[in-house]
Parts: C-alpha cells; sequence; structure tokens
C-alpha cells in the first residue's frame, strides 16, 4: 500500500525516483576509552584520509557546479584535515589519555570551536564553522554513518529533507535531482522560489515527510497538486508516468507563445517579465519569452561565500544581464538580506523577529560601506542596458529619500572619476510593508515605479510568516484587503503617470491573474518557468469584464467568495 502525503504545491511537475534523505544522521557513540590505542590511532587516520577524498569530491563538484568561489570553503575543510595543530592533540590524547577516537575527536575540536567562537573576529568565528563541520565528517566515518551530501549525488533521486536553506538548493545538480519535497516552508520560501527557476518540481511543508520516508524508498512528488506518494502501487506509478508526460507536453505546447504579445482578448497590453537570482538564470528567461526582468535578486550574489563580492565582481553580474537582455527592461533589486536569507560573514545578532528585524534597504543605509559599492557596481554597468534600480522593504519615505541620495552621491562621484554613467535609470521601489501601501499616493510623486512584493506585503499585513505551514491559512493572496492595498497602489501610480508592477509570486497566480488584470496591474513578474502558461491565460481574458470582476472582489467579505467569483467569471476562458 502507497502512503499518501499532502503538502503545498511548491513548484509545477512530477518526479519519481529514489528518495534521497538530507537529514542530520545519529552521530552518537558510547565508549569514551580503549584499551588499544594504536589502532584507534589508526582508525582515526584511516577516517582522515577517506574525509580527505569525499573532500576533494565535493570540492571539484562544487568547482564544476558554482564556480571556484563556492569551492573555496571546501579548500578551507581541507587545510583543517591538514592541519597539525588539530591533528596532534588528537592522537595524544587518544594515546596518552586512553580515549577513543570518537571522544578525541569530539574533546579536541570542541575545545578550538568554542576558543574561535569566542573571538571577536569574523574569520576566526568562521574557522569555527569549518572545524565544527570537517568534524563531523571524520566522526561520520569513524562511526561508519553517511552523511548526507547533496552536490555528489551521481543517480536520479528525489531530495527528502527538513528544510533546504538557499545554499542547499543551489547546490542541487539538476542533472540528477529530480524533485525534492521538505517538512517546512511555504509557496514563497526561497527554497521553493529557487526550485521554479531551476524547474524542478516541489512539494514543501508537508510537515513529517522525513518521519515517513526512508533511504531510498520510491517517491513520487505532485508539484502542480501538493500530493506526495511513498511506494506507489503499480498503478499509481503508470498514473503518474502519464501525468509527467502530459506535463511535458503542455509545456511543449506553450512554447508556441514565446513569442507573442502579452496581450488581453479586448486588446489591452500587459508586460510579462522573470524574476532571477543569478545571470545562470538567463537562457530559462529567454526560452520562456519574458519581455524583460521585473526582479533580479542580488542577495545571491553574496550568499553561499565567505566574503562580500566585490564592486567588480559585481558590475560584471549586472553588465552581463543589461547586456543579454539588449535593451529590455531590467529591474535590479538592491541587497535585500534578513529574513530567511542569511549572510553568516556579516555576523548579524539573532533577532526574535527577523521579518521585522534589522534587513534589506534598513542595513544598507546603516552600513553604507556595504551599499555603496553595490550602487557604484551597478551605475557603472547602467550603460549596457535599461537599467532599472529598485529598494526593498522600504517603511518611510526616509528611507527611499536616503538610499536615492547615496545613489546620486556615488553618481556624482563615478562621473568625477570620469566613468560614463546613464541618465536614464528609472528608480522605485517594492512595496512589501502595508504603511507604504498605504502612503503610495505619497511614494507615487517620488519614485519612477512600484512594484508590489506580495510575498512579504501579504505576510505583514495578515500577521502571518510566510514561512509557517501552520499559519498558512492566514496567508491569502486573494483576501480583499490584499486586493484593497494593491488597488490602491495600482490607482496611486497612475494618478502620476508612473506604472506598478508586481513581483511576488501572486503575479503568476492562475487565480489572481484575473484580479491583477482588472486592478489594472501594468507588469507581471514571475518565475520565468510560469510566463507562458500566464501569457495563455491573459489572451483569454477580456480587461474590460475584469475590471468589473476585480470591483466586485475587492467588496467581498472573504477569500472563499472571491475565488468563487474568480471561478463562475473565468471557468469559460
Ligand atoms: C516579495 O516580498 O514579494 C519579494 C518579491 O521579495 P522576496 O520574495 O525576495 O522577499
Ligand atoms: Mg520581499
Amino acid at each position: 500500500m502507497s502512503n499518501i502525503i499532502k503538502g503545498i504545491a511548491a513548484s509545477d511537475g512530477v518526479a519519481i525516483a529514489k528518495a534521497y534523505l538530507l537529514v542530520e544522521p545519529d552521530l552518537s557513540y558510547s565508549q569514551e576509552t580503549t584499551d588499544q590505542p594504536e589502532q584507534e590511532i589508526q582508525k582515526f587516520n584511516d577516517a582522515l584520509k577517506n574525509s580527505k577524498i569525499e573532500l576533494t569530491k565535493i570540492r571539484n563538484n562544487a568547482e564544476e557546479q558554482l564556480g571556484a568561489d563556492k569551492a573555496a570553503i571546501f579548500d578551507a575543510h581541507l587545510l583543517v584535515l591538514d592541519d597539525p595543530e588539530m591533528i596532534n592533540p588528537i592522537e595524544e590524547k587518544i594515546k596518552n589519555d586512553k580515549a577513543s577516537a570518537p571522544h578525541a575527536l569530539t574533546e579536541v575540536s570542541q575545545n578550538f570551536i568554542t576558543i574561535f567562537e569566542s573571538m571577536d573576529n569574523e574569520y576566526m568565528k568562521e574557522r569555527a564553522a569549518d572545524i565544527r563541520d570537517v568534524s563531523k565528517r571524520v566522526l561520520a566515518h569513524l562511526l561508519g554513518v553517511e552523511l548526507p551530501n547533496p552536490s555528489i549525488i551521481d543517480e536520479s533521486v528525489v531530495i527528502v529533507g527538513h528544510d533546504l536553506t538557499p545554499s542547499d538548493t543551489a547546490q542541487l545538480n539538476k542533472q540528477y535531482v529530480q524533485g525534492f519535497v521538505t517538512n517546512i516552508g511555504g509557496r514563497t520560501s526561497h527554497s521553493a522560489i529557487m526550485s521554479r527557476s531551476l524547474e524542478i518540481p516541489a512539494v514543501v511543508g508537508t510537515k513529517s515527510i522525513t518521519d515517513s520516508v526512508e533511504q531510498g524508498d520510491m517517491v513520487i512528488i505532485d508539484g502542480l497538486t501538493g500530493d506526495v506518494i511513498i511506494d506507489p502501487t503499480e498503478d499509481e506509478l503508470k498514473a503518474y508516468q502519464h501525468k509527467r508526460e502530459s506535463f511535458f507536453a503542455d509545456r511543449e505546447a506553450l512554447k508556441q507563445l514565446r513569442d507573442e504579445p502579452s496581450k488581453t482578448k479586448d486588446g489591452q497590453h500587459v508586460e510579462l517579465a522573470a524574476n532571477i537570482g543569478t545571470p545562470n538564470d538567463l537562457p530559462g528567461v529567454k526560452d520562456n519569452g519574458a519581455e524583460g526582468i521585473g526582479l533580479y535578486r542580488t542577495e545571491f550574489l553574496y550568499m553561499g561565500r565567505d566574503t562580500m563580492p566585490s564592486e567588480d565582481e559585481q558590475f560584471v553580474a549586472y553588465k552581463k544581464v543589461l547586456q543579454e537582455m539588449n535593451g529590455k527592461r531590467v529591474v535590479v533589486r538592491t541587497l535585500d538580506i534578513g529574513g530567511d536569507k542569511e549572510l553568516p560573514y556579516l555576523n548579524l545578532p539573532k533577532e526574535m523577529n527577523p521579518f521585522l528585524g534589522y534587513r534589506a534597504i534598513r542595513l544598507c543605509l546603516d552600513q553604507p560601506e556595504i551599499f555603496r559599492p553595490q550602487l557604484r557596481a551597478l551605475l557603472r554597468a547602467s550603460t549596457y542596458g535599461k537599467l532599472n534600480i529598485m529598494f526593498p522593504m522600504v517603511a518611510t519615505i526616509k528611507e527611499f529619500r536616503d538610499a536615492k541620495a547615496l545613489l546620486l552621491e556615488e553618481k556624482e562621484n563615478l562621473k568625477q572619476e570620469g566613468i560614463e554613467v546613464s541618465d536614464d535609470i528609472g528608480l522605485g521601489i517594492m512595496v512589501e510593508i502595508p504603511s507604504t501601501a498605504a502612503l503610495a499616493d505619497v511614494f507615487a510623486k517620488e519614485v519612477d515605479f512600484f512594484s508590489i512584493g506580495t510575498n512579504d506585503l501579504i505576510q505583514y499585513t495578515m500577521a502571518a510568516d510566510r514561512m509557517s505551514e501552520r499559519v498558512s491559512y492566514l496567508y491569502q493572496p486573494y483576501n480583499p484587503s490584499i486586493l484593497r492595498l494593491v488597488k490602491q497602489v495600482i490607482e496611486a501610480s497612475h494618478k502620476e503617470g508612473k506604472w506598478t508592477g508586481m513581483c511576488g509570486e501572486m503575479a503568476g497566480d492562475e487565480t489572481a491573474i484575473p484580479l491583477l488584470i482588472g486592478l489594472g496591474l501594468d507588469e507581471f513578474s514571475m518565475s520565468a518557468t510560469s510566463i507562458l502558461k500566464a501569457r495563455r491565460q491573459i489572451k483569454n481574458l477580456s480587461q474590460t469584464e475584469m475590471t468589473q470582476l476585480a470591483d466586485r472582489a475587492i467588496n467581498c467579505a472573504t477569500v472563499d467568495e472571491v475565488v468563487d467569483l474568480v471561478k463562475s467569471k473565468t471557468s469559460h476562458a
């Protein structure tokens, strides 16, 4: 009998493969002493050797897939394995104290970790993390336990884990990883967003998938419905193989729309743009017929590494995106770190409510030494295409003015240095905070455009953490309160002759699209893989009818009423 578990559908498609469990294994041991120290030392040396072989493989893999920067983390780990200051005391402890190898390793490495962690130096704190990682690997070899490591997977699998961090997700090799399923997270958690740009089917927020699946179990992930089937029957396998093929066939059929305009059936054009995280996403942007980039999340440039990217490194990435988009509009968002996107090397203090804390524009204005190089890199790249810059998490007009002042200062500095900067850079903000939506008419006089970040706007308006599956019932994109805020922002921008886009996941949502067309949204920015489906849907909608639909929706009392209304008015479309 198969076991079916329900989660939240996070990325379209169907995956069928063996499970690869990405969970912390049990590394406990009972033997603390030995009466055969020579043998223990030998075991320790073997574990060191095997760890080295494994780490070298991981390192080379990371270099190939992710570049030399990311591989450097593993170089640091390899150095620890060769460090006599670390290795000798372990061997001595085995020899002199008759400690077992696992115990000697744990005690000595914990000493180093405590010392490094207590230092008031960022570099040293990172060394503590390196030692923790490496000693875990050596201990696993001593105990004969396999550590999960998604970057060395070399057969078709479905990843099953509690959660995937953005850097875990970035390490997944699309050639082998058919899909993933997690205990926690929602449709707008970053692992879900990444899975859509990697075009990997995903189901998140199952609460307990890691308790129900064992390594190697056959698993089906239905990223269209959120169903996960463990140990499928022959009939289920057949049915899902069929569903998988239909999914691919539909995707092929959609490709016909790649170069078509995005127009409603009564002739209203809207812009369908793509959200990207790195220049590596550009092929998907082109294949899916995006008319521009509505959100370039630059924080991925800063993640999965040990140090801040330099101004030049950033310049290269921004220039590449602008050049490849060939004059189409590119909206680059400045650093939005915080919330579920951490940068360990910034050593930020832990907060009670990270989504309400020191993040994004707040951090950038507080630490201009981080912000200025990004602004300079963007300004330098501005002559290579149609650049628009937007600031994330703006809560007050003052934040916008302060950020704009820094940008203008850097523009002046560059000009003084004889570096050319475009005079035609659009400057906008993300509308993610209810205070900003409420004051949209005032903002509209100063910004060139708005981009509504519904992923956050919904969580702040409904006071429902976007990462929490327990309150996901409150995370309601179609709640009339959200629709009213969206309407207010769009109208405020139009009054001042400005435009409004939306780059939260709601922009690509099949139920939301008719409403957003009706509310007069100008630009829809979404995972590239959602664009063609959205284009097909929009071609079948009438803007006049959708305006009436939206007028009724904002006067509904509940989200269910809105959904029923949309269904009743669009089912024939
Ligand atoms: C948003 O909040 O809607 C958004 C697009 O930003 P992010 O998902 O990166 O927080
Ligand atoms: Mg956001």
